[in-house]
């Protein structure tokens, strides 16, 4: 789960990881009160939203008295905003930080992610932060540190040296910047975060660090060991289609490709998107109704799918084991008479029941596509979105 800038700063200073003053206003009143609490200029404009690359679009600005911070706020709030990152169409911004300017002398890049391949937790500096990170990573890679640090045994002093000697840190500043590693690995390891990344991280006038922007990832799957960090979803920056899943228990993502599919169990749900895949076509969503489904949730997971409007057939692959043959023959039969199904609907199913599933799917009237096994299922959907 991405949270947004202001969100993981509020952590950073938990953590006591340095960060400019400031807060997040909604309105223009509430951006000049913040602006007036802080009581001084220059000010930064930081308009709030789950994608990088804001600078670049025009979604930070500098406001060196009251009337640019106020034509600023103006400006950013209510825009949507596109960035390298947002896609054409952009995110509307609902909120601004509103925060002291940092004088940038020099930018640093920081960050932490798990690494699948070597099972550790990696640190990534480099001395040539700011906005062109991305490219000085493509062109540059030997610009980056990178520091593995095996979790089981915790980040440790030469971690931290790798760290802080690559970056050439003066040595009078190594307590101070040694700290903010080590806090970061915390808020890192604590918060079971899957990103925490700090670009700028700004070395100021007296060498010290400062967290200029903040992005953090939160693992979702771990996001019920913490109460605290739940209220930093935002629904306003989620897929409508994958917030409405979640409220019926459904594990949808939504994808590119434009052949639905409703699958039970999510190992099944990887096969048959590879399946398709096989096939030629493209998968518009990854959807696992779950082994203990019921009619409802099939006809939920139905809706959703329909929802999207790149839905050009569907393919509807169960294995009925908890979930009986003839439950889901009846969730399908129910949902495509209630919704106005106009694609077409290709079905494999097997396991317990699978007669009576049939039956009732044959006798529906309903126009459904039945299949011998999967492959013969994707061919069939595939020839027909194609
Ligand atoms: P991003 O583009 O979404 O990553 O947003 P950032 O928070 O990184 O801001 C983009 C750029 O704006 C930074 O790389 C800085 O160059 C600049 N910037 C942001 N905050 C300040 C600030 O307080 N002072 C100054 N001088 N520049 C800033
Ligand atoms: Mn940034």
């Amino acid at each position: 789960m991405k949270i947004h800038e202001y969100q993981a700063k509020e952590l950073f200073r938990r953590y006591s990881i340095p960060v400019p003053e400031g807060g997040v206003a909604a309105t223009l009143a509430e951006a000049l009160a913040m602006a007036d609490k802080l009581g001084g200029y220059p000010l930064v404009v930081k308009a709030q939203i789950h994608a990088g690359g804001r600078g670049r679009g025009g979604g930070v600005k500098l406001a060196a008295n009251r009337d640019e911070l106020l034509s600023h706020a103006e400006e950013i709030l209510g825009m949507t905003l596109v960035t390298p990152q947002t896609g054409p169409e952009g995110r509307l911004v609902q909120w601004v930080l509103i925060e002291q300017a940092a004088d940038i002398g020099r930018e640093f890049y920081l960050s932490l992610l798990p690494d699948r391949e070597s099972a550790t937790i990696v640190i990534m500096a480099s001395s040539a932060g700011g906005m062109d990170i991305e490219q000085t990573a493509a062109a540059m890679p030997d610009k980056f540190i990178k520091v593995r640090v095996n979790p089981l045994q915790g980040l440790q002093p030469h971690h931290i040296r790798q760290v802080l000697f690559g970056l050439a840190i003066a040595p009078g500043m190594m307590k101070q910047w040694s700290a903010l590693v080590a806090a970061l690995y915390r808020l890192f390891v604590e918060n079971d975060c899957s990103l925490v990344e700090i670009n700028p991280l700004v070395i100021t006038g007296s060498g010290a660090p400062l967290a200029v922007d903040a992005k953090i990832e939160l693992d979702g799957n771990a996001l019920f060991r913490h109460a605290d960090l739940q209220r930093y979803r935002d629904s306003n920056e989620e897929d409508p289609l994958e917030a409405k899943a979640r409220q019926y228990n459904l594990n949808y993502i939504r994808l590119s490709g434009n052949v639905g599919n409703m699958v039970n169990g999510a190992g099944l749900a990887m096969a048959t998107m590879d399946i398709i895949k096989r096939a030629g076509a493209e998968p518009a969503n990854f959807l696992d109704v779950g082994g203990g489904a019921t009619a409802e949730m099939v006809e939920k997971g139905f809706a959703i799918i329909l929802s999207d409007h790149n839905v050009k057939g569907i393919f509807i692959n169960i294995f009925g084991g908890i979930l009986r043959c003839d439950v889901l023959a009846t969730g399908i039969v129910e949902a495509v008479k209630k919704c106005n199904v106009t694609v077409p609907l290709v079905i494999r199913m097997e396991g317990t029941n699978v007669e009576q599933g049939r039956k009732i799917l044959a006798d529906s009237g309903l126009r459904l596509i039945t299949a011998m096994d999967m492959a013969d299922a994707a061919a069939k959907v595939a020839e027909m979105v194609a």
